[in-house]
């Protein structure tokens, strides 16, 4: 409301007119103060004195005219003009409002006596139009503020469109990313989300957008523009236009790599610091060395991933490097108690250098150049090595070797923690050999379990250990007393001659080598003995085998020669004879090829020279190609065959064709030992390993028949070389004697076990593990 302070300044020279207008203020009950100048000059005092609310002037004055009252009053402030014209004049009154005014009037009688009312609605609008501007302005001001805090935030913020577009965005967005505001825009996001993160953010999105209740903040990993790796706590907020619809969203997002960083490497070095406690623990708790090995060789793995690891011992003294501790995948070549030179490997380099070596070689060409004696692993499917010397005063006595199917997969800090491995595992070591040497101090050659014995020139048994008594008395012979003749001879002769004698005898069942070592100078003759009697069961196997060979080949051949002079010598037979002698060759050479397949086969085998091709196998393939060869002979025989596989089985890490050898025998056998209209069966299932690393699964398969069954005492017999067991009238022709050893020995150098259960006259069951395929023993 308008306040009857309110001052309004008249400008006319037409002082009758003025009067008229005085009156009509001076009617009106809204009581104005009115002020009357009669020029500009006079117009500009009053302003300046009075500062009225609005200024009603004449547009044409004598000093010039009323629109130059606009420029502002006291104080800066403007004051609100009208002007007033005669009639004719309306052009130059809308000149007038152009330059300013608020509104013009035509001078009338109506007006005049209205004026006071035309005041009031002149001021009010005024006061409108004020209001306005002051709106404008502050509007203005909080855009400009805004813009300041958002451009100021230390947080990045970014503004989306509904569809997820990148909209706007402040320079910590820029600073966090990497990228410009103009890459930006029209992106989806600030970084290049990993995938998790990019599927975390589409869900949280997703369920926000359709109004669930969301978790206020997010954590996301991403790829700024230089590559590096950037973790940010995002929370996200919409943004509603005037009519409170949603227009689009705002995320506000904080750079919190540091905090991860930290918070990582924190955990990382307490779970590090837990797993190396329990190495201490394992190693100190423990003399044996093979129990240490075993026991610290699955902690190791909760620190350093490995896929497969081997602890090696060094041999100074011949230079050669054996295998003593070996988890995780199973490569035949390279297994527990294998040795090799030390020179050229890549041991040596460890061994020289004494610190830790990181192989991880591009390709096979790479490391073949480098240590060709690793290729065999490489080609198993190991790319990455650790290798950790163990050193014990001042020796690289072992080498652990951690071994990765990733490629590059060690880093720097695994060097630095195989370091600390290597160096707790190396304090057991120096323990375990303080150990064992006492023992071995304290044994010899008291404690030795070999017979010991001492001469003298004369004669007399001066010394003898347990071992050694327990022969002397068992010819009457004792410490003190004169020896045999027959060794007192013996013991002179050596003496005489100055030169060592190798002699065998006899004790019981056992055979004994005794070296007799001349001391001259002492006049004495020291006397060691050596069990040989498996040595020589060795050998004499090995002569039994070669002439049972020679005589299982002579049989087939004896056939083959007699038959083909038959026919060569009594060419007037009739064709059926001849038929009949034609067979005969045809079968007994069948017969002589299978046997010299196996033969060969398991010579090879047993001395090591088989051909291995490891490689990922999948054993339903396996089976499917076994029953496939062997079809005919259960239609022959109308023999019903049930395979009966589980369904999730893991893939194996072995030879292909040898597995098919494996199987192949098996059911070659339960068909051919079981009567017509019988039933033979094959199933796999996985099984956990009983090895004490727990670390491998194994594949059980079982081959079972409905067949003639075996004796429990033949369970070992038939896994021997040429022992065919039973009706040796029935089967002898067919077989060889070879096909279970064959399993048997591909079985076990693959890493597995074959053995069988039976029931005579009902039938048997043939069971056989094999490893499965790399398996990762990695931190969960
Ligand atoms: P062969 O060539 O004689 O089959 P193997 O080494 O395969 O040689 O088998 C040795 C012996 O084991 C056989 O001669 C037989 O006496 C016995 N045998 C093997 N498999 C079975 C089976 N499924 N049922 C009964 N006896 C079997």
């Amino acid at each position: 409301m308008i306040n009857q302070e309110t001052l309004i300044l008249l400008v006319e020279d037409d002082l009758d007119y003025a009067e008229l207008v005085r009156r009509a203020f001076a009617a009106d009950h809204r009581r104005f103060q009115l002020t009357i100048a009669n020029s500009l000059a006079e117009a500009r005092d009053c302003i300046a004195e009075s500062n009225p609310s609005l200024i009603i002037a004449d547009l044409r004055l004598p000093d010039g005219l009323g629109t130059q009252l606009l420029s502002p009053g006291r104080e800066g402030r403007t004051i609100p003009l009208v002007v007033m014209t005669g009639h004719g004049d309306e052009a130059a009154a809308v000149d007038a409002i152009k330059a300013g005014a608020l509104d013009y009037l035509v001078k009338s009688q109506e007006v005049l006596t209205d004026l006071p009312r035309i005041a009031e609605r002149c001021l009010r609008e005024w006061l409108n139009i004020g209001r306005l501007q002051a709106a404008e302005r502050a509007q203005v001001e909080s855009d400009k503020r805004f813009r300041l805090l958002f451009e100021n935030a230390k947080d990045a913020i970014v503004i989306f469109d509904l569809d997820g577009t990148i909209n706007d965005l402040n320079h910590e967005t820029e600073l966090m990313s990497g990228f410009s505001k103009e890459e930006l825009i029209g992106r989806q996001s600030i970084l290049h989300l990993t995938p998790t993160s990019a599927q975390l953010v589409r869900e949280r999105m997703q369920q926000w957008l359709s109004g669930e209740k969301i978790p206020p903040v997010i954590q996301i990993e991403g790829v700024r523009k230089d590559g590096s790796i950037a973790h940010v706590e995002g929370r996200t907020q919409f943004i509603h236009d005037l009519e409170g619809n949603i227009v689009g969203y705002q995320g506000i997002f904080r750079d919190i790599t540091e905090r991860w960083d930290a918070e990582v490497s924190l955990s990382r070095l307490s779970h590090e610091n837990a797993v190396m406690a329990e190495i201490g623990r394992i190693v100190n708790s423990s003399l044996d060395i093979e129990d240490v090995f075993q026991r610290v060789g699955s902690e190791v793995g909760r620190v350093i991933p490995f896929d497969r690891l081997t602890i090696n011992r060094i041999n100074k003294e011949n230079e050669t490097v054996t295998n003593t501790y070996v988890a995780g995948i199973h490569i035949p070549e390279l297994s527990t108690g294998q040795s090799f030179e030390l020179e050229g490997s890549s041991n040596a380099v460890a061994v020289s250098t004494k610190a830790v070596q990181r192989i991880q070689p591009q390709d096979e060409e790479e490391l073949t150049n480098l240590f060709p004696g690793m290729v065999t692993a490489y080609r198993a499917g190991l790319k990455s090595f650790l290798l950790v010397p163990l050193i014990s005063q001042g020796e690289v006595v072992a080498m652990m070797r951690l071994q990765s199917c990733d490629a590059n997969a060690y880093s720097e800090d695994d060097v630095r923690l195989g370091e600390l491995v290597g160096s707790q595992i190396a304090s057991a070591i120096a323990n375990a050999h303080l150990y064992s040497e006492i023992q071995n101090l304290a044994r010899f050659p008291s404690e030795d379990p070999n017979p010991v014995a001492r001469v003298s020139a004369n004669g007399i048994i001066m010394y003898a250990n347990d071992p050694a008594n327990t022969i002397l008395a068992d010819r009457g012979l004792k410490v003190g007393e004169p020896t045999s003749e027959y060794w007192q001879e013996m013991v002179e002769g050596v003496l005489a001659d100055g030169t060592s004698k190798e002699v065998e005898i006899e004790f019981g069942t056992r055979i004994i080598s005794v070296s007799l070592i001349p001391v001259p100078e002492a006049g004495y003759v020291n006397i060691y003995g050596r069990d040989v009697t498996d040595a020589k069961e060795l050998d004499r196997m090995k002569d039994e085998f070669v002439s049972t060979v020679s005589h299982e080949l002579r049989t087939p051949l004896t056939s083959i020669k007699i038959a083909a002079e038959i026919l060569l010598n009594h060419d007037d037979d009739d064709p059926e004879t001849r038929l009949e002698f034609l067979e005969i060759i045809d079968r007994e050479s069948d017969r002589l090829s299978r046997l010299i397949n196996d033969v060969l086969d398991i010579s090879r085998l047993e001395s090591g020279e088989m051909p291995w091709q490891l490689e990922e196998v999948d054993f339903g393939d396996v089976v499917r190609e076994s029953v496939d060869g062997i079809q005919v002979l259960l239609t022959q025989k109308d023999l019903a065959m049930e395979v009966d596989l589980d369904s999730d089985l893991p893939l194996l890490w072995i030879d292909r064709d040898r597995l098919i050898q494996v199987v192949t025998n098996l059911l070659s056998n339960a068909i051919k030992f079981t009567p017509e209209g019988g039933k033979v069966r094959i199933n796999a299932k996985k099984v956990d390993a009983d090895d004490s690393d727990g670390l491998n699964e194994k594949l059980e398969v079982r081959v079972s028949d409905s067949g003639i069954g075996i004796e429990i005492a033949d369970y070992e017999t038939i896994f021997q070389k040429f022992k065919q067991v039973g009706d040796g009238v029935v089967n002898k022709p067919q077989g060889t004697g070879l096909g279970l050893p064959i399993c048997k020995e591909i079985v076990e150098y693959s890493g597995g076990e074959i053995w069988v259960e039976s029931t005579p006259g009902k039938g048997s069951c043939f069971y056989f593990t094999v490893p499965v395929s790399v398996k990762k023993y990695r931190l969960k």
